[in-house]
């Protein structure tokens, strides 16, 4: 497999060229075409293996043709990711900035730290993907500043450091506010916990490891 033959947009794999990506990671090579093909995911796979273009990559082709084919002006997110520190939310968001310019691709940070206002603004002017921590993204969904129901992708980075931080239950009550996503879980480490949260989330999960 190589990025152009997965049917991407050309200008996505021009920014995968430009990034210096030039074949995928073996993580890449299985986790493009499945969720391409809306599987729900759980990945187990480490920092440094590629993983978070393994979820950005279909998730900016996604949206880049959703968008094309929704006739209404709203813009709520098509896709979350969520991650337990707001350094990892950085560097993903950075990371879907280099890959999905020149696309119909906006990004909102969703993170503790930083105004809220600053955050509900960027929102209401339309984002196709939100990459936050739980709990700020819940302070905005209960204040309905955020609107989820155009949401198809779901997906949770480093779970097993969601789960070492309590978020779990704020991850259930986020997942309820959607309308059956693709889930995509990715973690260094499975255990029975991830397992269980994994079969909350969804009864066709597919299993992969690097
Ligand atoms: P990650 O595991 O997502 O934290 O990625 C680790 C590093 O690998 C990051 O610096 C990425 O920019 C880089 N990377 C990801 N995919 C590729 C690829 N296909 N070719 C070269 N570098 C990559």
């Amino acid at each position: 497999m190589c990025f152009s033959s997965c049917g991407l947009p050309e200008k996505l794999v021009h920014n995968l060229e430009a990034a210096g990506y030039v074949m995928p990671t073996p993580v890449q090579m299985q986790v493009i075409p499945a969720s391409l093909s809306n599987r729900s995911l759980l990945v187990s796979a480490e920092t440094g293996s590629g993983k978070t273009a393994s979820f950005l990559v279909p998730i900016i082709a996604h949206c880049s043709r959703g968008r094309l084919q929704q006739c209404t002006s709203k813009r709520g997110p098509l896709a979350i990711v969520l991650a337990p520190t707001r350094e990892l939310c950085i560097q993903v968001e950075d990371q879907a900035k280099v890959l999905g310019k020149g696309l119909t691709f906006k990004t909102a940070l969703v993170v503790g730290g930083d105004p809220l206002a600053q955050q509900i603004y960027r929102i209401e002017n339309g984002v196709e993907l939100i990459v936050g921590t739980p709990g700020r993204l819940i302070d905005l969904l209960m204040k309905h500043n955020v609107d989820l129901t155009d949401v198809s992708a779901f997906v949770l980075d480093e779970v097993d450091c969601l789960l070492e931080r309590g978020f779990r239950d704020q991850v259930m009550q986020i997942f309820q506010a959607l309308s059956r996503p693709q889930v995509m879980m990715f973690s260094a480490t499975l255990h029975s916990e991830i397992e269980e949260l994994s079969n909350s989330l969804s009864n066709n999960m597919m299993h992969i490891t690097c």
